[in-house]
């Protein structure tokens, strides 16, 4: 059964998964709401749940494997994968790249489902679809949990987010927090408080 874009935001307050304040994002630019996905992954209910709705979604297609790139697509990837009977392999970083580790290998022509936890900017994924593209296989899709670029993301192949929210972030010299000198905190610290 499908789950409401309300009920997965619910999911994700609950477990004080979406946080506010001032952050640094990974990317370099600053924002005031940052998802820690981990208060939800570490919920293998959820994750369940989750990942059955994505799964359901691309259930149509045959699929050989589902590719996640490290750490929170690990755990998507391996759920997705189990519940569509597939393979699950993960794409790790290496410099600015993603690499195939621990004697994964992909076939030519092979049926490949990316999935992910938080699309942010789309980098993550995006370096993932740029390392399968030697490998010759065929992309059915990117399966997201969070997609909080709002739809804004064009990643060139089919995009399906279980939850799409419009999250404003800005250039550090943009960023109206910094202009009131509110306090900047890295992803990860203690001094935040979830709404
Ligand atoms: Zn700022």
């Amino acid at each position: 059964m499908s789950i409401s874009a309300d009920e997965i935001l619910q999911v994700f307050r609950e477990c004080g998964a979406i946080l506010h304040g001032h952050f640094r994002l990974s990317s370099g630019k600053h924002s005031d709401t940052y998802f820690e996905k981990f208060q939800i992954l570490q919920h293998p209910h959820h994750v369940e749940r989750l990942c059955g709705d994505l799964a359901e979604r691309f259930r149509t297609e045959p699929i050989d494997v589902v590719v996640g790139p490290t750490t929170g697509g690990v755990i998507i990837a391996y759920e997705v994968a189990r519940q569509l009977g597939t393979r699950a392999i993960y794409a790790e970083r290496e410099g600015d790249k993603r690499v195939l580790r621990r004697g994964f290998t992909l076939r030519e022509g092979e049926r490949v489902l990316v999935v992910d936890d938080i699309l942010t900017t789309g980098g993550s994924v995006r370096e993932v679809l740029e390392m399968l593209e030697p490998y010759r296989v065929q992309v059915v899709g990117v399966g997201i949990l969070v997609d909080r670029t709002g739809g804004q993301a064009d990643l060139g192949v089919r995009l399906e987010a279980l939850l799409r929210l419009s999250v404003e972030a800005w250039q550090p010299e943009q960023c109206p927090l910094c202009e009131r000198g509110e306090p900047i905190t890295e992803p990860g610290s203690r001094f935040l408080h979830s709404a």
